[in-house]
């Protein structure tokens, strides 16, 4: 048995067909660079996530740089943020002259500890940016409030959230905007590389709608300074397809989270995600934790089942943010998870006899 790590082309087996119709549309009306997919597909997710406005943009990276941006984050100022994360969300608060500050997670969900926000604050503090880390909404309501009491902005890192929920309420809508991804990996992914953000503040969203359009305000009339981040009209026209097999994509992720969950639970070595009583996980990621995961991994890969690790570095370790200093044992939960971590396949193309096959190997070497 064969067990990839990710299958996309059997994802895209399904719905082949819409998706080369998706395409040659794009190709026949040859509305490449933003233009009516774009706008499309921005209306179709702004309304899945509840929310007033979408911007495509061209990455999740891009997504989250052109928010701080948009609310004139820059040097000198101060964004918190999670070690634990891919390293795009420091990335885009550097990538404006800002300073990440990092506060640690719960062991529990792998998510922000709200409880060590307050003290994360300093008066350069202008924006909180919680994770949703592997499809588990962060628990917000106690950020938004410290966020509210400071007057400063929460952005949410939704790339890996895309239809996950927060006490019934959808990631991407909890704060003052939501950034996603559309990598072709992600829950929601595109034949190449696209974001979006989503929000409900109209003149945030003409802010962004103009950075990621060189900074027009109408054609010609360059009011900032800005950039080329748009979507182009083939990742929008397929991202168009693949949201109406979203919530059922999501929905075959829980069900393949029950099954891993009913054959690894009661095993010492092996902690299992949780999901949390105000959260509905999209499970982007399934990971598990144990000691010595490097020889489990190689086991499985033995067996032809390929894991991954998302991430074996936390941020603060990673060579190139040697220069905020911050040294080992200083975010002793992100560390911990991160030597830890075993993220195995999951996604809904992905067989129960083959779910089953690897829980079966995992109990055999644990025994
Ligand atoms: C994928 C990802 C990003 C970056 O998205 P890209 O589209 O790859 O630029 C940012 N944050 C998190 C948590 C991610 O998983």
């Amino acid at each position: 048995m064969d067990v990839p790590f990710i299958n996309l082309p059997a994802q895209h087996d399904s719905i082949r067909d819409e998706i080369v119709q998706a395409m040659l549309s794009v190709l026949d009306s040859a509305a490449f660079a933003g233009g009516p997919f774009v706008e499309r597909f921005e209306k179709e997710f702004a309304a899945y996530c509840d929310c007033h406005y979408a911007i495509g943009v061209g990455s999740g990276t891009e997504a989250l740089w052109l928010t701080l941006l948009a609310l004139g984050i820059g040097p000198g100022d101060e964004v918190i943020t999670v070690p634990n994360s891919f390293i795009a969300t420091a990335e885009a608060i550097s990538f404006c002259g800002a300073t990440p500050v990092f506060v640690d997670v719960d062991e529990a969900t792998y998510t922000m500890d709200p409880s060590l926000v307050s003290g994360a604050i300093s008066p350069r503090t202008k924006a909180i940016i919680p994770v949703h880390l592997f499809g588990q909404p962060v628990h917000m309501d106690p950020i938004v409030s410290i966020a509210e009491r400071h007057d400063i902005a929460v952005i949410e890192d939704a790339a890996q959230a895309h239809g996950a929920q927060y006490c019934g309420r959808r990631a991407g809508s909890l704060g003052l905007a939501g950034c996603f991804s559309f990598y072709p990996g992600k829950n929601l992914g595109a034949p190449g590389e696209a974001g979006a953000v989503t929000t409900n503040s109209l003149e945030l969203a003409q802010t962004i709608r103009m950075l990621r359009d060189h900074g027009q305000a109408s054609k010609h009339n360059h009011k900032l300074v800005g950039w080329n981040g748009r979507m182009d009209g083939i990742q929008a026209a397929v991202l168009s397809v693949k949201l109406k097999r979203l919530q059922e994509w999501n929905t075959a992720r829980r069900t393949i989270a029950k099954l891993y969950w009913e054959g690894l639970s009661g095993i010492d070595k092996i902690i299992l995600p949780i999901e949390a009583d105000y959260a509905t996980h999209v499970y982007h990621i399934f990971a598990i934790r144990v000691p010595n995961r490097d020889k489990l991994i190689k086991y499985l890969a033995k067996l032809n089942i390929q894991c991954a690790v998302h991430y074996p570095v936390p941020i603060h370790l990673q060579p190139a943010y040697k220069g905020l200093g911050l040294s080992e044992n200083k975010f002793l939960v992100a560390e911990k998870c991160a030597s830890e971590y075993v993220s195995l396949p999951i996604y809904a193309e992905l067989p129960d006899d083959q779910v089953s096959f690897i829980c079966d190997s995992i109990v055999q070497w644990c025994s």
